[in-house]
């Protein structure tokens, strides 16, 4: 239910290069959440402690998680992933081990980076919550403890993502916990060209394919609708090559393949 990653090169790495747009952001977010993990002595020399936690918000596809990804990747620190709504456990006391579990692992592994995806699912405003939905409470109640009790020298950073900040418990956006809060929005026409870019690295395009063009004309778009956009034109190509391979003899023409582009027509499939 929580995924381990460790060092975060056990996954498929994601580098700053992977991240399209969001230069302000990824700057506040490395201030944040990488220097303090490598260079606590900073921190210490000027006086002040170093944040414990960020809170990350913004519509869905934005790159939130990519952010997270790749800060714990380049700080080459012990990074854990846990999914919010994974985590709820309906056992009596299973989701509160579970996050205490989380913790214990970040501090023996530090310099370490907890990543909570989608913590409105547990820690929706407590206000909000009748008296059936004790659990949530406990878990709200678990996650506050857990934050206070990180030594801020203790070099664990936990960072949070939602899409609606007004919806999580107040009391986690106090100080020494979720204090600082950065906007991670939809982008605007450099950035989907960047996502463009990012997303069509690997493909052949053909040559009426302009990538500033298709940032024109996605207005509205999010990162995870730019990369859809890209992988469905290159499924578009790929079906135009499909008469041509005899799938029962395992026969891929290799000439035609060579000649295949992604091209306009395919992005607006
Ligand atoms: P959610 O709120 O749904 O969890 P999120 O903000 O965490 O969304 P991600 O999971 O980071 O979004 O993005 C999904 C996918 O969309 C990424 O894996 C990536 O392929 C693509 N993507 C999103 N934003 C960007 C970006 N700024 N640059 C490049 N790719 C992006």
């Amino acid at each position: 239910q929580v995924r381990c990653e460790g060092t975060a090169d056990a996954q498929s790495a994601v580098t700053y290069e992977d991240i399209g747009g969001l230069h302000k952001e990824v700057r506040r977010v490395r201030e944040i959440i990488e220097l303090p993990l490598k260079h606590p002595e900073v921190f210490e020399h000027i006086g002040i402690d170093p944040p414990k936690g960020v809170l990350l918000y913004g519509p869905p596809g934005t790159g939130k998680t990519l952010i997270a990804r790749a800060v714990a990747h380049e700080a080459s620190v012990h990074f854990i992933h846990v999914n919010g709504p994974e985590i709820i456990d309906k056992v009596y006391g299973a989701s509160e081990a579970h996050l205490r579990k989380v913790f214990e692992e970040a501090k023996q592994n530090a310099p370490a980076f907890i990543f909570i995806d989608e913590i409105d699912a547990i820690a929706p405003s407590r206000t909000q919550l009748n008296s059936d939905r004790q659990m949530e409470r406990r878990v709200v109640a678990q996650l506050l403890a857990l934050m206070d009790g990180l030594n801020t020298r203790g070099q664990v950073i936990v960072a949070a993502a939602t899409n609606i900040p007004d919806s999580i418990d107040p009391a986690l956006r106090r100080p020494g916990r979720f204090d600082r809060e950065t906007e991670i929005g939809v982008p605007d026409r450099d950035g989907r060209m960047e996502i463009l870019e990012i997303h069509s690295r690997g493909m052949p395009l053909g040559q009426g394919v302009t990538l500033d063009g298709l940032a024109g004309m996605t207005h509205g778009f999010v990162g995870a609708d730019l990369a859809a956009l890209c992988r469905e034109a290159a499924m578009a190509a790929v079906r135009r090559l499909l008469p041509d391979i005899d799938l029962d003899e395992g026969v891929v023409p290799v000439d035609r393949l060579s000649e295949l582009r992604v091209e306009r027509d395919d992005f607006e499939e």
